[in-house]
């Protein structure tokens, strides 16, 4: 796409750039989110779904990209575009308890390899960079050591539990299983109730605004068991913990 496309489109100025993140419907209620960002000519589109919901959903991943190319909000914004290139790569989300044995006798293992991905802020390349730094700061004293040994080459583990990279994977530890747990009602059913909140909110229906809310309030109760809303509260408290503490 040619800049100045680019930039009416959204709404920039030039030397400016925009980031778009999705989620909700257009991840066809898989777990897992979208993105659009604004290169120099071109613009960038894709989405991170877990594997286990592609399957069990029979869907390909271009195929999704397909149907999010295709939505409203996307569809006006890549008009007449051009394709360049596409490709299709694993993230391993996997989380802190996945996190393989990081080193051995002649072995260091760093970013994506050790599953050193924190998904919910979306970085990767961060924990890639820095663990490949402590791995070669580590490498060089086993260098001048001469010794490659697990005893020299362990200390790469130890300084990577001091800094951010394994501090911040153990503060996710419990993310994924809740995730996956209590999917469909945090990726579907909560962003469903807030569209139906807004709509309320801003419906002119002549009804009023109290009954407005109590019916809204009232339905959390009575749409589903109200084990699932006792589930759903305990999910968050146990992650709010798990992240905290
Ligand atoms: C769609 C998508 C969106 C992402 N978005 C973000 C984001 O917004 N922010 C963020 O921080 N991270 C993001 N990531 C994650 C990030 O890209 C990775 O975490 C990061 O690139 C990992 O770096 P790495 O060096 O460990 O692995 P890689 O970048 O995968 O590098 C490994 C390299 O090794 C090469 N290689 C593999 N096998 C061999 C072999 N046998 N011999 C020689 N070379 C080999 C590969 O070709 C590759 O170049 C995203 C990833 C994807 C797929």
């Amino acid at each position: 796409m040619d800049k100045d496309t680019i930039n009416q489109r959204f709404n920039l100025k030039d030397g400016e750039g925009a980031i778009g993140e999705i989620f909700g419907g257009a991840m066809l209620g898989m777990l897992g989110l979208g993105f659009i960002y604004t290169n120099t000519d071109s613009v960038t589109i894709g989405l991170g779904i877990t594997l286990n919901d592609l399957v069990e959903n029979n869907y390909r991943p271009f195929e999704v990209l397909e149907q999010l190319k295709q939505h409203p909000k996307i569809a006006p914004l890549i008009e007449g575009a051009e394709l360049k290139e596409y490709s299709a790569h694993l993230i391993p989300e996997g989380g802190y308890k996945k996190i393989p044995k990081l080193c051995d006798n002649g072995v260091m293992i760093v970013g994506d390899a050790g599953m050193l991905v924190n998904n919910l802020h979306w970085e990767g390349t961060n924990l890639a960079m820095i663990s490949g730094k402590i791995a070669a700061e580590t490498a060089v004293k086993a260098l001048n050591k001469n010794d490659f040994s697990k005893r020299t080459l362990c200390d790469y583990e130890k300084c990577l539990k001091k800094s951010f990279v394994l501090k911040d994977m153990y503060t996710y530890r419990n993310l994924m299983d809740i995730f996956h747990q209590r999917q469909k009602a945090f990726l579907s059913y909560y962003l469903q109730k807030i569209n139906g909140f807004f709509d309320m909110f801003t419906s002119v229906d002549c009804v009023p605004k109290k009954e407005g809310y109590w019916k809204f309030i009232k339905s959390l109760f009575t749409d589903r068991k109200i084990t699932e809303l006792l589930k759903d509260i305990c999910a968050l408290i146990r992650l709010l913990w798990s992240i905290l503490i």
